[in-house]
């Protein structure tokens, strides 16, 4: 999404370039890898439930898909662009990369505020959106999924609409699906439960006890949730939440110094991870500005809601207590934000790596439709620990080994296996 002076495909070409050079990348790979090698752009036209025809603007784009058929979420979000677009599915190339899954990069989305959907108007949205996209799209080459603001409920319309265009089943069309709809258990876990594992791992390194430490979120959508849910049940402290709300068009920070609970945050949030500012002070939480999340003395720091979070102008206001930030949203550090993080020392868990548990579950969801049988949720969650744990070990032991920061560990990692994998196909 956009904001003014924020371009997110500009941001992560910036990243990119920075790690091309490391790596010495020859001209033909670089022009490649920072260019998707595909885009759509569509009008979807929607009979409205009073009557209007309103059209909506659709994106997928395909950025790399040496590795295996592209794969990434389509949002639904008012401020959507190509260019967030290109830049999310540049970012799914490296996340699919760092964790070795055979995928490669790709994302969707449409301009429009499902707040201010009917359920209705929303199914025909994404009816549309596969209508559109049907013939570029499927099991062999791209496989959408959820994303901010879609869910399960979306995924299976689009897969119902991608069935009837097909004429046949095609449960490995898309992602996300609902458990016993061809969707994998675990999935609803995956990116929060993720997220913690590499945060496990990092206080390990350090030894420190999660018991010991405590965290404050910005989101409470699908991954803040479920980061905040793990997190917790490891020993550790959540003081601080934040969300956005749609009444006052701002957002929130809603803290609880003695710790806050799953169950009872989830208890007072709405479908789009909204909370309920009255029910809230109710419960005894203070209700604070926008960026309070950020400036509380807390270990970690868990941004996971939006891109261009943390900034050159809010990140000084961190506390000095913080040891980590681990992203769970793509994109939430502008790489200003990063000088200043490297600086200060504090260990930073890159997005692509810290959020790759939702691809990876994905993933899993792939496999077990394409054989027809499912596992059980303690399964696909143990593999799921064993990629994350195992992918976060080789980006640290490289950071490690060469002095580097995480960021740019991990894009070593990621670009230099796609390029090989550009070069072996004869691409380059
Ligand atoms: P979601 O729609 O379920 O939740 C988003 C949350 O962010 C909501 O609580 C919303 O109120 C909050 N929010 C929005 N704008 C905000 C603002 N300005 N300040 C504070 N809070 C704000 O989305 P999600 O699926 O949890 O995704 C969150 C992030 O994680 C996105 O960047 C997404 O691309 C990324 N991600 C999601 C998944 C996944 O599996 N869901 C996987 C990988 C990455």
């Amino acid at each position: 999404m956009a904001s003014k002076n924020f371009n997110a495909f500009q941001m992560a070409q910036t990243q990119f370039d920075k790690v091309a050079e490391i790596l010495s990348l020859d001209e033909a790979t670089r022009h490649l890898l920072r260019e998707p090698l595909r885009e759509y752009q569509f009008s979807i036209p929607i009979k409205m439930d009073d009557g209007t025809t309103k059209v909506f603007k659709g994106f997928r784009v395909q950025h790399n898909d040496a590795f295996g058929p592209c794969k990434g979420g389509i949002r639904f979000h008012p401020q959507e662009t190509i260019d967030t677009v290109k830049a999310l599915s540049m970012w799914m190339t490296w996340k699919c990369a760092v964790v070795g899954i055979p995928l490669g990069g790709g994302k969707g989305g449409v301009i429009c505020d499902p707040h201010n959907l009917s359920m209705r108007e929303q199914e025909q949205i994404c009816r549309g959106w596969v209508r559109q996209m049907a013939k570029d799209v499927g099991p062999l080459n791209d496989v959408p999924a959820p994303d901010v603001m879609t869910s399960s409920q979306h995924m299976l319309w689009m897969l119902d609409e991608f069935e009837t265009i097909r004429g046949a089943k095609y449960p490995g069309f898309i992602t996300g699906k609902p458990v016993g709809m061809g969707g994998s258990l675990g999935r609803t876990e995956a990116t929060g439960y993720g997220v913690v594992f590499t945060i496990r791992e990092a206080l390990k390194q350090r030894n420190i006890r999660p018991e010991d430490t405590t965290a404050s979120i910005q989101g409470f959508g699908n991954v803040a949730q479920y980061a905040l849910k793990l997190y917790t049940q490891m020993g550790g402290k959540v003081i601080c939440v934040s969300c956005w709300d749609q009444k006052d068009q701002k957002a929130y920070s809603f803290r609880k110094i003695s710790g806050i609970t799953f169950e009872e945050l989830l208890s007072i949030t709405d479908r789009f991870g909204g909370i309920d500012q009255k029910k809230a002070k109710e419960m005894k939480y203070e209700i604070l500005d926008a960026d309070a999340w950020l400036e509380q003395d807390v270990d970690i720091l868990i941004p996971a809601a939006l891109e261009n979070q943390v900034r050159a102008d809010n990140i000084v206001k961190i506390s000095n207590k913080v040891k980590i930030i681990a992203e769970g949203a793509n994109g939430p550090t502008t790489p200003e934000a990063d000088a200043i993080i490297s600086e200060k020392g504090i260990f930073l868990i890159p997005d692509f790596l810290a959020n790759a548990g939702g691809v990876t579950c994905s993933y899993f969801e792939q496999v077990q439709c394409n054989m027809n049988y499912f596992w059980e949720k303690d399964e696909v969650l143990g593999k799921l620990d064993y990629i994350m744990t195992s992918a976060f070990s080789e980006v640290s032991n490289l950071a490690k080994k060469k002095n580097l920061y995480m960021r740019d560990a991990a894009y070593i990692i990621s670009i230099s296996r796609v390029a090989q994998a550009c070069k072996d196909r004869g691409w380059t």
